[in-house]
């Protein structure tokens, strides 16, 4: 038996703090409680035609989809009804009186951050409704399911505390109507004009009419659909903020029509800020498509890769049937052609930007580029994708200036085989990498790369053209030897004496002998030009950047160590001191400590480094030797 006297419900604390602050807020633009009612009823328009598309039955199935806006001067009174899908009072208890917590604590903190953009915020958390108390001091909502037999309900609330909900005894048709008592201040919107003013500026595109007292005053344009040459600049920005909610225009705009072999249109847009979808919802992205001006599916994820999923818009289609269901789009072989296709005319369109205006493509990298990248895997436009990617590299002036692949190749020496990446922190962080100091001297570019991601890209897509991706650390230094210097050597490097030069040979295993296991063998290097030491993977092993992401994202699991290869520099100072200690007494313990220190170092430059406390003690031990060394010899 249904329940016909009255209920109250307490809000729940989320949803009241949430209120208290919509109640008292002083944002301006109160009026966007209007597009987001607007937009509400829209959607249940949308889903009543997808209902009925289907063939489900339907309460009053004639009426037609329509928003109708009335407004009373004398009660302060605005009203909004819609003939959608309606609320059974479940779903009304569900649906209004709770709210999602994850979105209304994700609101309150974006708010607390920048308290304007609650205008452009507020309905993408899932709490548009509420934005109704901004103007209003009591709210009254009628609405009957479109389901068989439910009967119609009321909802009634002063945004307080509390809300109450009974069974209506009226006869109403199907949908929703909310009857909006208006705040002192916010009179003005029971008035023609500025309601009028409002629906134009923020719900011109809803594709369902909108009457205000009986004048149709929204165009209903499906703008997608009209030819391009038509449209100007602002209705494009126009029709992407109001998609959006953005507050900014955007940075490209792609509108695509397409008659044969299958007819689509599409009006993409690229917002200028990345919407950092995976913050709060991961879901928050797709196109809507639609089936003949019928939309089918809000944010629909198969239209579009995944690594394009920055890209917002519309696709509408005439071949794809109308009662299409959302599960098996994707086997359809129209939706997935359509797919192709416009994922080619995204990717064309950014080639074209990225040659055409590269100081726009450069903002779109700087944007987007992070998830972008993760394209690697789309094989089908591997060669577009690859022409896109960008990098900083060692010829760049600053840490801002990108770099393609195709710049890079166009760039290589003569004889240069492969191409060259090193991972870091930042610029200076791997300009002062050991392993860069032998591609400066042979004038060799090296791509920068600040974010793991890009080794992922690198070890995934493997080479570009014919030639191979190859970290500095693991490159093979017989290629490049052979080339020539670029830089020369101000004078030549003193030769040592062949005694020297043995007890250099015996220095090396000694220093092998304490390092022990954890490296294969200490070599002489060919590499080094400024630095003393440094660790090399052998060939075809793991970088060790990856080696270490891989160990970060394994944590707890014991990734067995890579044995390295040390390389250490004859002509260094800091070597030939240890080859003069050495041939006095083999076994100084200034040899083990400064190898030890070697190491460690070389470890530390590349970041990994497990526990820097015996590398500090060892410095500080030595520092206090030296240190006594120079009193005394200031002393004398
Ligand atoms: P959102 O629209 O982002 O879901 P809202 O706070 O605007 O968040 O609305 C909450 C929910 O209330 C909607 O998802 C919908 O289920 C329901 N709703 C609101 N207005 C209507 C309406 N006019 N007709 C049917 N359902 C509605
Ligand atoms: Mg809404």
């Amino acid at each position: 038996m249904a329940d016909t006297t009255k209920t109250k419900f307490e809000f729940k604390a989320e949803t009241k703090k949430l209120l208290d602050i919509l109640v008292h807020s002083l944002y301006t633009s109160k009026d966007i409680f209007l597009r987001e009612l607007i937009s509400n009823a829209s959607d249940a328009l949308d889903k009543i035609r997808f209902e009925s598309n289907k063939g489900a039955e339907i309460t009053d199935k004639d009426l037609p989809l329509e928003i109708k806006i009335a407004f009373d001067d004398k009660k302060n009174l605005v009203t909004v009804t819609d003939t959608g899908i309606g609320m059974t009072r479940d779903e009304l208890i569900a649906n209004i009186g709770t709210i999602a917590k994850s979105g209304s604590e994700e609101f309150l903190k974006q708010l607390s951050e920048n308290k304007e953009a609650v205008n452009n915020i507020i309905g993408r958390f899932g709490i548009g409704f509420y934005s109704v108390f901004m103007a209003a001091k009591e709210v009254v909502l009628k609405t009957k399911s479109y389901k068989k037999d439910e009967p119609a309900v009321e909802w009634r609330s002063d945004g307080l505390g509390d809300y109450e909900i009974s069974e209506l005894n009226e006869e109403i048709k199907r949908g929703t109507t909310i009857e909006i008592y208006l705040k002192d201040e916010a009179k003005e919107f029971a008035e023609r004009h500025r309601l009028e003013s409002v629906i134009k500026k923020h719900s011109n595109f809803i594709s369902f009419p909108i009457y205000l007292e009986n004048e149709k005053i929204n165009t209903i344009a499906a703008l997608w659909r009209e030819p391009k040459s038509s449209i100007k600049k602002e209705q494009y920005d126009e029709f992407y903020k109001f998609l959006t909610y953005d507050s900014e225009e955007p940075l490209e705009i792609i509108h695509t029509s397409v008659d044969a072999p299958i007819q689509f249109n599409a009006l993409l847009f690229i917002p200028k800020k990345s919407y950092e979808f995976w913050r709060w919802n991961r879901d928050d992205y797709g196109l809507d498509l639609y089936v003949r001006r019928v939309l089918i599916q809000h944010q629909n994820k198969d239209l579009l890769p995944e690594y394009l999923s920055f890209v917002k818009g519309v696709v509408d289609s005439e071949d794809l049937p109308l009662n299409i269901s959302r599960e098996t789009l994707q086997e359809n072989i129209i939706f997935s052609k359509i797919s192709q296709s416009i994922t080619s005319n995204v990717l064309s369109h950014l080639t074209k930007t990225a040659k055409d205006s590269p100081e726009r493509y450069a903002d779109f990298w700087k944007e987007h580029g992070k998830i972008f990248k993760l394209g690697y895997m789309d094989f089908t436009n591997m060669e577009k994708y690859q022409a896109l990617l960008r990098f900083n590299s060692s010829e760049s002036k600053d840490e801002k200036e990108l770099v393609s692949l195709e710049e890079y190749v166009g760039r290589m020496k003569k004889d240069q085989k492969e191409i060259y990446y090193a991972l870091g922190a930042g610029r200076e962080a791997i300009d002062m990498n050991p392993h860069l100091e032998i591609f400066k001297s042979k004038g060799l570019e090296v791509l920068y790369l600040y974010d793991p991601v890009d080794e992922f890209v690198m070890t995934s897509i493997r080479k570009h053209k014919d030639f191979d991706f190859k970290s500095v650390d693991a490159a093979s230094l017989k290629d490049i030897e052979k080339l020539e210097d670029v830089v020369k050597e101000e004078k030549p490097k003193e030769k040592l004496s062949k005694e020297d030069d043995k007890a250099f040979g015996r220095l090396m295993l000694k220093m092998k002998e304490i390092l022990g296991d954890r490296v294969t063998e200490v070599h002489e290097s060919k590499r080094l030009k400024g630095s003393p030491a440094t660790l090399i993977n052998p060939d075809d092993t793991m970088s060790s950047t990856m080696q270490k992401i891989l160990k970060m994202s394994n944590q707890g699991i014991a990734m067995p160590a890579q044995k390295r290869l040390m390389e250490i520099n004859k002509d260094h100072k800091l070597i030939r001191n240890l080859v003069s200690v050495f041939k006095k007494n083999e076994n100084d313990s200034f040899i083990a400590d400064t190898t030890e220190q070697l190491y460690d170092s070389a470890l530390l430059l590349e970041g990994s480094l497990d526990d820097p406390h015996k590398l500090v003690n060892r410095l500080n031990k030595m520092l206090e030797e030296s240190s006594s060394w120079y009193v005394k010899v200031k002393d004398n």
